[in-house]
């Protein structure tokens, strides 16, 4: 195969010289016209081109020339690939890939980008390639595998030049995904780097103001909002949004005073914001809703009427306007509001409501029974389980309804199907006309039967559009004050207008407008939504993210005032995100990508080369704001999470996947050229996409040309001719690792019967038990996951009294406790706090207390329940029999609201003042399971990691929950439970960590930072095991390496833990491969490996001949990293300051990435003279001072001590069993 590849050079050079043209013919096969022909120049400008200059190429008068070019290139490689059969050099595709990038044709771009990821093993290596197909993902939406891709070309390289472009879109797509504290992270990191991206610092630090706000932290967010607004020359649309949001913060939250002064406050801020930018449909619209909410009628129907005027139609707009009409009572006009507001969003859950409220209102039962049913069937529906109880209601109680009397509003249904055209309708024969030749049967008829209709509405004299029908089957005149009429024509004909953009074609626009666009979408229409997609968002707005129910949440009440039975379908808006993550329904309408047909049309399933009828019409559901974009250049950009992107949870999973799989479906010509190699794809299951595969590679040591047996200076002196020879300086690695991946599920799968094994115990009858070697190797084995001591305590005649909650107060009653506020979940459940469905997600929120008042705490709880329960026994006998069976009806039956306790964690024990007599009782343990011992890795750190080599205690009430979770870079721990109470726990080996991983990725949770407690019922289904047990007082659980595992306290009890490191291959293994993993997920690594694995071979004598090669690997890795960096400084003319260490000295990390820093560590000038020394990594540096003019580079230790180490750890004979 191989052999009969052309290669890319060939390929290139064939199209301008003749001889080689010869060549290539001859290689392919027939001749081609001249025509093609690239010249020497050019040959050399498309060489420089590649996925680094997305939405940097030539943004001024070349564009032209440039996208000339580049098609000319495309139309070049892919005959040239035609006339090859395929059969060309791998580096082909990705060349081919980057330029359809660069043209913005990603569906081309995404084709190649595979075709390359296919042929070349080692595609990794690439980081133009993997950013490039991030770019591809992200403008699908697949923002699972756009994070990835990015998270991947950061690994492999971080330097990479679009760092801060990556980090930008990072911080976009979690923020979608709801993991805020990566977004945050991300943001920062864009935000430090001063190369150019394509968003201002003030439009990211907008951004990180707006998470703010996302995670309801409105303090942080109005600090940082009005912190924005004191930056110099702030672009006006950028000013104008932030007073928007600053506007409507203070109409929706209590920032300020009563009401009057909070609503004056909005108006001002909305006011200003419209004189930054007048033109702002959305900034109209919170004005009228502020105006609605103060009783100025008059005022808000104008601010409506300008918001109409101004932006395109907005459901929104339609359902604020209904309420006011409403409160006016004037029923007729708000019908028709909303009814403009449900055509042109049918989803619209709020709107559906109101009309449903205003029918009740009207005695029109069975027709609000109609919309309430339409409201639950939305998406963005909140309180499914208020409606459907209001149905039941009104369907039970409608006899005594007479509808005879009501006024006459027509059921609505009947009113949006038989009259006029839905928009969504009339765009799709708009398509279905503009396709006229090319349909098919089935579309034929399907045009027939949309100009009948047509032909009927216009006979009404509806042909002003689907909204004409407002006028109202009686011909009531709307009382609407300005005209009702011009609205309706506002809305029709902005729909239009959104049809006409919808079909431009998405390349048509230059990409220099693309660019500028970026920097202004904040100002048009399109900077609402971008700012604002995720439901969490809720009180702010929402738009596009098809949230506009939860905004609602104010007039939903409001209109709901004169009606007694529905008013609370407002207050549980605020749980709309975390009870939608489990929905695991197929794409939402929202989902659909506006300003891409051929993309929405995929999504839905079909592979279609044009935007085909049979799809248009899902196609069309979508969101109307999302099919309004202002400019479709824009789409590509960042800009486009937030107009294309959809804001739930839910919605970005099943896009991902969508839309990855059916882009693979062979529709374009690539792949008939090249028919083979994506079979893999066209599966639905996740593992099949291309970054993810599972080449698996081994972590630790890969193959590599420089011995770890020879010496360091002959190490040192190869690695120094590698150098030379072929990577670039940039590269301070010379072997990359490739990045790092979950290990897949175990295969075969256990059969169910095994899937809930035995939980290894051993129990101690007294000390010479607890002392007996083989314990020490029964719980380190990697066959158990866990090994739960039992009555350890009473073996050793522990004095377990020393932790109770009495003593603890008497010792340090005012020591500070972190509590956790959760929600009380039955037994081993969990489910979203309105108790409608089970999920993943346990979110819990952080505070601070003393000793003294938790434990004042926890004895009311007990004291509490004693008494609920004397109450429950005196009453009827035969209820309180068995409360456990509440898990019998686990399935369908609401379970909620749930109360909240409160949990006592993370109490620091490391003080040994403070906790003399309670730490020296844990010297009598053994000395595997002891905080500190020689063969405890954790004490060679050399310094205190707070809840690692040191004692932290939990206080508990009955249900208190540790959510689940491998340790810290995947150490062992011990944990013993104080009681009275026990606790039951809930553990995964640790090679499932990858299924785990991967149900917290589903779930739009962070895997290593998010809180969360797995389903039982999805793991079984996984066929992933679970062993299952109770700890009791005295009972020392041992968790072994990357073990994952949950925790609740059945009763009042409390626990103590700390972690160990013993000294094993595996031990180590599992922490250097999490240390890796964690850079690639951007969380900071607790236990610096580096630093550890210098003072173990410094310390410890190593006979384990595996661990000793990974150790000897890891050390040889970083030797080499210390000289190839130093000389670089050095030969760049960076001086290296000699700094040396102090005793105990802690480890270093990077203020700004949190990567450790070993030995070289860059300090900015200003800290270094303060002698603050806030320490960055190279790469950070590099980001803030291109030159490194602003740092100074510290040196910690001699190269030549580093090397005596290096030569001075050698494998040590095998000793007789350690242990203790
Ligand atoms: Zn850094």
């Amino acid at each position: 195969m191989k052999a009969c590849r052309l290669s890319l050079a060939t390929a290139a050079a064939a199209f301008s010289d003749e001889e080689k043209k010869m060549a290539a013919e001859k290689a392919s096969g027939e001749s081609e016209e001249g025509s093609l022909a690239l010249t020497v120049e050019e040959r050399e400008t498309l060489g420089g081109l590649d996925s680094r200059l997305f939405g940097f190429l030539n943004i001024r008068e070349d564009g032209a020339r440039m996208k000339t070019l580049l098609g000319k290139a495309v139309h070049c490689y892919e005959s040239l690939i035609l006339k090859a059969e395929g059969k060309v050099e791998s580096d082909f595709f990705c060349q081919l890939g980057h330029f359809n990038l660069l043209l913005e044709d990603y569906s081309k771009a995404l084709s190649a980008y595979q075709k390359y990821y296919s042929l070349q093993a080692d595609y990794w290596k690439n980081a133009a390639f993997l950013y490039g197909l991030g770019l591809v993902y992200f403008y699908y939406n697949a923002f699972h595998w756009a994070i990835k891709a990015f998270q991947d070309v950061l690994y492999v390289d971080p330097s990479f030049c679009r760092a801060k472009e990556i980090h930008l879109r990072l911080g976009l797509m979690f923020k979608v995904n709801t993991d805020y504290e990566s977004s945050l992270k991300h943001f920062q990191l864009a935000l430090i780097d001063c190369n150019p991206c394509t968003l201002s610092s003030a439009e990211i630090q907008f951004h990180i103001a707006h998470l703010y706000e996302t995670q309801r932290k409105y303090h942080s967010a109005k600090e940082a909002y009005e912190q924005l607004l004191k930056t110099e020359n702030l672009p006006a649309q950028v000013k104008a949004t932030v007073l928007q949001q600053l506007g409507w913060m203070h109409h929706t939250m209590d920032l300020a005073g009563d009401k009057t002064t909070k609503e004056s406050y909005a108006i001002q801020y909305l006011q200003k914001s419209l004189e930054a930018d007048p033109n702002s449909g959305q900034s109209w619209y919170f004005l009228g809703r502020c105006y609605s909410s103060i009783g100025k009628v008059q005022d808000a129907f104008i601010s409506y009427r300008q918001s109409i005027d101004k932006s395109e139609a907005s459901a929104d707009t339609w359902c604020s306007i209904g309420v006011l009409y409403q409160q006016q009572n004037q029923p007729m006009d708000a019908l028709q509001a909303y009814i403009c507001a449900v055509q042109l969003d049918h989803g619209h859950a709020a709107a559906w409501m109101d009309l449903g409220t205003l029918y009740e209102s009207c005695n029109q039962p069975q027709d609000a029974i109609k919309c309430y049913l339409n409201a639950t069937r939305s998406k963005t529906c909140s309180s499914a389980s208020t409606l459907a109880a209001r149905i039941k209601f009104l369907q039970n109680g409608s006899d005594n309804w007479n509808s005879g009397q009501t006024i006459s509003l027509h059921p609505v249904q009947q009113q949006a199907h038989s009259w006029g055209l839905t928009p969504q309708k009339l765009q799709h024969l708009e398509q279905l006309r503009a396709n006229k030749d090319n349909l098919n049967p089935a579309q034929r008829l399907m045009l027939e039967q949309l100009e009948n209709q047509f032909v009927l509405m216009e006979q009404r004299g509806l042909h002003k559009g689907q909204s004409s029908h407002l006028a109202g089957p009686n011909d009531e005149q709307p009382l609407f004050p300005t005209g009702s009429t011009q609205y309706h024509q506002a809305a029709c004909t902005s729909s239009q207008n959104q049809n006409g953009h919808h079909t431009l074609p998405r390349n048509s626009v230059p990409q220099g407008d693309a660019l500028n666009h970026l920097s202004s979408y904040i100002a048009t229409s399109g900077g609402q939504k971008g700012i604002t997609f995720t439901k969490e968002s809720k009180p702010s707005r929402n738009r596009s993210l098809g949230s506009e129910s939860s905004r609602h949440a104010g007039d939903t009440s409001n209109s709901c005032a004169g009606i007694k039975e529905l008013p609370n379908h407002v207050h549980q808006v605020t749980t709309v995100a975390i009870s939608s993550l489990n929905h695991g329904e197929s794409v939402s309408p929202n989902l659909i990508i506006a300003d891409n047909p051929q993309l929405s049309a995929l999504l839905i399933g079909k592979a279609n080369d044009n935007v085909d009828t049979g799809t248009c019409g899902k196609v069309n559901n979508t969101h109307p704001v999302i099919h309004t974009k202002t400019d479709n250049s824009v789409a590509s950009s960042p800009s486009s999470v937030i107009s294309t992107a959809t804001p739930s949870p839910k919605s970005t999973e099943p896009t991902s996947t969508h839309s990855v799989t059916s882009l693979n479906s062979p529709h374009s010509g690539l792949h008939t050229i090249n028919g083979e190699g994506l079979e893999n794809s066209q599966s639905s299951t996740k593992v099949d996409l291309p970054v993810v595969n599972h080449k698996s590679s081994p972590q630790i040591i890969p193959s590599m040309s420089v011995s770890i047996y020879s010496s360091s200076t002959e190490v040192l002196k190869a690695c120094r001719n590698l150098g030379k020879n072929g990577l670039s300086n940039s590269h301070i690695l010379l072997d990359k690792c490739p990045p790092p991946r979950p290990p897949a599920s175990p295969y075969p799968p256990l059969p169910k019967e095994k899937l809930n094994p035995p939980t290894p115990s051993i129990y101690l009858e007294n000390k010479r038990d607890a002392f007996f070697p083989p314990l020490h190797q029964f719980c380190t084995n990697p066959k158990n996951p866990v090994t739960v001591i039992r009555g350890l305590a009473g073996a050793l005649k522990l004095d377990l009294g020393l932790f109770s909650t009495k003593t603890l107060v008497e010792a340090n009653n005012e020591h500070v406790v972190e509590v956790r506020t959760q929600l009380l979940q039955p037994a081993d459940e969990n489910w979203d706090p309105t108790g409608t469905k089970k999920i993943w997600r346990y979110e819990s929120n952080r505070s601070h207390t003393t000793i003294a008042k938790y434990a004042q705490y926890q004895a009311s709880s007990f004291q509490e329940s004693l008494r609920e329960e004397n109450e429950r026994k005196t009453q009827i006998k035969d209820y309180s029999d068995n409360e456990s069976t509440s898990s019998d009806n686990s399935g369908r039956r609401r379970k909620g609201p749930f109360k909240t306790i409160k949990f006592g964690t993370n109490i620091d024990l490391s003080d040994n003042k403070k906790w003399k007599l309670q730490l020296h009782e844990l010297t009598k343990l053994p000395a595997f399971v002891r905080v500190v011992s020689a063969g405890n890795l954790l004490s060679h750190v050399g310094h205190t990691i707070v809840g690692m080599n040191t004692v932290q205690l939990y206080m508990k009430v009955p249900g208190s929950r540790t959510p689940g979770h491998q340790e810290n870079n995947n150490f062992c721990s011990v944990n013993i439970n104080i009681g009275p109470g026990d606790c039951e726990w809930f553990v995964v080996p640790e090679d499932y960590w990858g299924v785990l991983n991967e149900f917290c990725e589903k779930n739009n949770l962070n895997f290593l930072m998010s809180s969360w407690w797995p389903n039982l019922e999805d793991l079984y289904e996984a066929n992933v095991p679970v062993y299952r047990f109770i700890q009791r007082p005295g009972d020392l659980v041992w968790i072994n390496a990357g073990t994952v595992h949950w925790v609740q306290a059945i009763g009042w009890c409390n626990n103590i833990a700390w972690n160990v490191g013993p000294l094993t291959a595996c031990q180590y293994k599992l922490a250097v491969e999490r240390y890796e993993w964690n850079k690639l997920k951007n969380v900071k690594s607790i236990v610096p490996m580096v630093h550890l694995s210098w003072n173990m071979a410094r310390n410890i004598k190593v006979s384990d001949p595996k661990l000793f090669e990974m150790m000897k690997y890891c050390l040889l890795k970083i030797l080499k990293q210390c000289q190839t960096l130093r000389e670089a400084l050095v030969a760049a003319g960076k001086e290296v300051l000699w700094h040396g260490r102090t005793k105990n000295e802690p480890a270093h990390y990077c203020s700004v990435c949190e990567v450790e820093v070993f030995n070289l560590l860059f300090v900015t000038n200003e800290s270094n003279s303060q002698k603050t020394y806030i320490v960055h990594c190279q790469d950070c540096a590099r980001k803030t001072s291109g030159n490194l003019e602003n740092f100074v580079v510290l040196e910690q230790y001699k190269m030549e001590d580093l090397m005596q180490v290096y030569d001075q750890f050698t494998l040590a004979p095998s000793l007789t069993s350690s242990s203790s």
